[in-house]
Formats: structure tokens, sequence, C-alpha cells
């Protein structure tokens, strides 16, 4: 019988590390959705009617990017840069922010092989606009997400650095921990408004200056992570929580309550960066297209095949969060 009771749980533990592997997306589902949503509601009155009348078509594809990435080979590079590839013995980063440029210093095999997200989230960037100029509301619709997810996954520190899980200095698991468990737990409290938009002088540069920014933050996000698991005890680390029918095996709130603490409320500040990014972009799109005339107008974007054919036991290239 004993056997069978620690069988079942064993079971239950795999069962439970599979959803938790599998549930461990960048910014988790909240995070992204959160954003794009969020962003709408920060843009001038000129703009609402299109984007406010389709914020739900916003929200729900705020993660598309992330399920291409089960399709596509090239789009798992999309969403993280390894800047300590590109380090100097100062700590600089030494990486030309003009795609042709740094192709021309590293090859562009090697800026795929480290993740493109800055390039990426100017890449999205440009092809808003362009949608913009070409009226083109559905294309702008999904543009318009497509460039909320990679600008959620450039505030994230983690997604700038091949220490992406914590897996060269004994933190597995910090990964999802930040950027899942913390906003799972706390989201619903974090401030969502945020300044009204900017005018975007210099895109590439605004782009840039966001993921070094990330980048910055690492040391406070590796050390605040030691500093409280030291402090609270290895035993105080996990707790068994009911998570719809199971029991699931998930961080305990007082260590993630504790990690927020001690970094400062960053998780909440990156998120309410991200916001504030996304919708500047939106608007710089949208001004530097000459300013069209949106509509009313509820979309009916017929969704994307490949997204419906998506084989979840691909293995995925690049980073695994
Ligand atoms: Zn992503």
């Amino acid at each position: 019988m004993l056997k069978r009771v620690l069988l079942f749980f064993l079971f239950d533990f795999l069962i439970t590390m599979m959803v938790v592997a599998k549930a461990a997306i960048p910014w988790g589902f909240w995070g992204h959705r959160h954003i794009n949503y969020y962003a709408v509601f920060c843009l001038p009155e000129a703009m609402l009617p299109l984007f406010k009348t389709n914020v739900d078509y916003l929200t729900r594809h705020a993660v598309d990017a992330d399920q291409r990435r089960y399709l596509l080979a090239e789009e798992a590079a999309r969403h993280y840069i390894d800047l300590d590839h590109y380090e100097n013995e100062l700590g600089e980063v030494c990486l030309p922010q003009n795609w042709k440029t740094a192709c021309d210093s590293f090859s562009m095999d090697t800026l795929k092989a480290h993740g493109i997200v800055p390039f990426q989230v100017y890449w999205s960037y440009l092809h808003l606009q362009k949608m913009f100029e070409a009226h083109d509301v559905n294309g702008v619709l999904k543009a318009a997400a497509d460039l909320g997810h990679y600008v959620g996954d450039a505030h994230v520190p983690l997604h700038t650095t091949s220490n992406y899980n914590g897996q060269k200095t004994g933190q597995k698991g910090i990964h999802a921990f930040w950027e899942s468990r913390i906003p799972e737990l706390s989201g619903e409290q974090y401030l969502n408004f945020v300044p009204a938009v900017n005018y975007i002088d210099d895109p590439q540069s605004f782009i840039w200056e966001a993921v070094l920014e990330s980048h910055r933050l690492l040391d406070t996000v590796f050390l605040m992570e030691m500093v409280v698991r030291e402090r609270l005890g290895e035993e105080e680390l996990y707790t068994i929580a009911k998570k719809g029918q199971s029991l699931q095996r998930v961080i305990n709130p007082v260590y993630a309550r504790a990690y927020e603490d001690a970094m400062h409320g960053m998780v909440e500040r990156r998120y309410r960066s991200a916001i504030h990014a996304l919708s500047s972009l939106w608007y710089t799109a949208w001004v530097n297209a000459g300013q069209p005339t949106l509509p009313f107008e509820k979309v009916n974007i017929v969704a994307d095949t490949l997204l419906l054919t998506q084989d979840s036991t691909l293995v995925l290239p690049g980073h695994a969060e």
C-alpha cells in the first residue's frame, strides 16, 4: 500500500514538473497579456478607435510569438540575447546596435546563436510603422501584438544572459520564479497605469537602452536570490499548493515576497516600464507613418494556420524559457 502511495506521489510530482516546465513561458501568459492590455489605455485619443476596439485581440495574441517557437527554427533567437557573450574585460557590452554593422563585426551566425531580441524589437517596430503607412488594419494589429511580446521579453533581465535559468550559478529555476511565479502571486497588486506615451526620437537607441537596463539588473537578480535563499533556509523554499485538481510543489509565497522585497519591486518596475515602452513605440510608429486616421473597426483576423498546427513535442532551440 505504502509503495502505491509513494508511486502515486512520484507520478503526481512528475506530472507537476511537466506542467511547470511547459508553463514557464516568458513573463507567463499573465505578464505578456497584461502588458499588451494596459499599453492600449496609455495611447492618445486618436489611436483609441482601433486599439481600444480590438483590445481583446491584442491581449489574446500577446503570446503568439512564443507559440511560433514550436514551428519556426528562427523564432527562438528573437526572444533573448546573451549580452555576456559580447562583454569586454570591464564588463561593457561591445555590440553595435545596427544589424549590418553587428553582422560585419561578429557574423550573422554568431548573432543568431546568441539571440537577437533588441534587433527583433526594432524590426517589429519598423514593420508596424509600415502597416500604418499601408492602412492595413489587420496588419497593424498583428504587428502591434507581436511588438508587445518582444518588448515584454526585452524588459526581463534573464532574457539578456546565457545564464538565463541560473544554471551556471546553482540557481536553476530562477527564470520562471522571476517572471512567472512572482507576477502570479503579486501581479494583481501592481500599478497598471503608467505615464502617458512619449514620442521617441530614436527608437533603435531607445530599444537598446531598455535591453541594456535589463542586463544591468542581472547582478541584483542573482545576488538577491542567493541572499534570500540563505536567509530563509532551503526548507522554506517550496510548499505544496492545490492547482486545479492536483497538488503541486510551488515556490513558497514567503520566499517569493522576500525576494521581491530584496529587489525593491524590480519585477513590477520592469513590468510597468514595458507597458510604457510599448505604448510609446506604438505611438511613435503611428506618428512616423503620418498619423493615419484609424477606424472604429472590430477586426476578425483568421488565426494563423501555423499556430493551429503547433506540435508541442518539438524540441525548442535556444533558451528553453
Ligand atoms: Zn518570448
